[in-house]
């Protein structure tokens, strides 16, 4: 990213996010210190990263200029953490780039928006994670890593008792089984956390694979007999059949009900989540026991009756925790590895001091909406079941 002699320096703008609840921010100061030394230019909208405790004195001081938000949306590259609303995407110019975990694919007007506008979208969401030159920008995993472990700390304050077993004058209290159902990167940092706080912990997902990961954290992997292996494309899972969805539920349903807290984590990627826990399983849990649903969002989650973003206990005396955007809720952990990722973009679409984002380069081409220069956008492969 060295900076050519006389051209002026690529400008990176950070804007306050302005999605509900979102705490994170795209660039934090560390992060920003980096990039102006390497020749980068960075315009922070005043407050940024307030809400991630980083203050506008501290992004000063590592070298950006503060402005509003029209100051920002003039920078030759945006980064952000969620998709901007179609309203800012319209004072955008042609040929400027932003940069976020845009989810294009459930965002349809967004995405219509950024096309007409002639802006070129690099979408995080769309990120190979097996190329291993693109683990440093991989910031699906930064962001399931901190609401893996946030799952853990939400459902340990919300049980009624303790996780690890207590040995006190006054008696002893026997440890919280904790389960959880989807056992990816989210899931293997809610288990070791739910270890950390002493809980006993045992994991379950459909790709075989997973089985050892969940072993080699102390966990115990609960087999089921009645669904078949479920590893997909790319190291995913597949979505199930109807019939293998009903047996899985079934067979869960039997295993569920002698939890204390089960953390569900499943994703099929541009699917709907699969339902893995149904209302008649949940009717069948201990009072006091706890339900978190990490895919918990509008197009349903892993769990009957969760409510992204609130906490609902049924009749029943179950917490069923929707968890929608946990990364949010560790916004200075969350914001300073979302800036790390976005940095390693950066350095991949800024050569010798210039913008030059290469649609030869794999990585690129992978996450580029639309996917090269002049191409109308071809509606991006929209996740079943979002409206637009
Ligand atoms: P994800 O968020 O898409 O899904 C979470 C988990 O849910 C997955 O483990 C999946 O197998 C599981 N799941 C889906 N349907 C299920 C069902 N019906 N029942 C039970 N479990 C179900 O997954 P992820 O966390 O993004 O990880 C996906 C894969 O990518 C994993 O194999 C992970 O190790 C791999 N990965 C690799 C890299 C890398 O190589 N750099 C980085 C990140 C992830």
């Amino acid at each position: 990213m060295a900076l050519t002699p006389d051209a002026p320096p690529v400008s990176v703008g950070v804007l306050r996010e302005h999605g509900a609840g979102e705490r994170r921010v795209a660039l934090v100061p560390e992060v920003v210190g980096r990039l102006v030394r390497d020749g980068l230019s960075v315009v922070v909208e005043h407050g940024a990263g307030e809400a991630a405790f980083f203050p506008d004195a501290a992004y000063e001081a590592a070298g950006a200029t503060l402005g509003d938000g029209s100051a920002v949306l003039a920078a030759d590259v945006l980064a952000c953490v969620r998709v901007p609303d179609a309203g800012l995407t319209a004072s955008l110019h042609r040929g400027q780039v932003v940069v976020g975990l845009l989810a294009l694919g459930g965002h349809a007007e967004e995405a219509h928006a950024l096309a007409d506008a002639g802006v070129v979208a690099l979408d995080l969401a769309l990120l190979p994670r097996t190329l291993s030159r693109a683990q440093t920008m991989d910031a699906l995993t930064s962001q399931a890593s901190v609401a893996g472990y946030r799952a853990a700390i939400v459902a340990a304050e919300a049980f009624g008792r303790f996780f690890p077993m207590m040995i006190t004058a006054a008696g002893t209290a026997k440890p919280a089984q904790v389960l959880v159902l989807g056992t990816g990167v989210a899931g293997l940092q809610a288990i070791g956390t739910a270890r950390r706080l002493g809980a006993q912990v045992t994991g379950y997902d459909i790709r075989p694979s997973s089985a050892d990961e969940v072993r080699s954290l102390g966990a115990t992997f609960l087999q089921l007999t009645s669904t078949p292996a479920g590893a997909g494309e790319g190291g995913y899972a597949r979505e199930l059949t109807d019939d293998e969805r009903a047996a899985q539920q079934a067979e869960l349903a039997g295993h569920v009900a002698r939890f204390d807290v089960v953390i569900t984590t499943a994703q099929v990627p541009g699917r709907r989540p699969p339902v893995l826990v149904t209302v008649e399983t949940v009717a069948a849990m201990r009072p006091g026991s706890v339900v978190v649903d990490l895919g918990a969002s509008d197009l349903g989650g892993n769990v009957e009756g969760s409510v992204p973003d609130e906490r609902v206990v049924t009749p029943g005396g179950v917490t069923l925790v929707g968890a929608g955007n946990l990364a949010s809720e560790l916004p200075t952990a969350a914001s300073s590895a979302y800036a790390r990722n976005v940095a390693a973009v950066l350095r991949a679409v800024v050569r010798e001091g210039r913008l030059d984002v290469d649609a030869d380069d794999e990585v690129v081409r992978a996450i580029r909406v639309p996917p090269a220069p002049d191409t109308a956008i071809a509606d991006p492969a929209p996740i079943e079941g979002a409206t637009a």
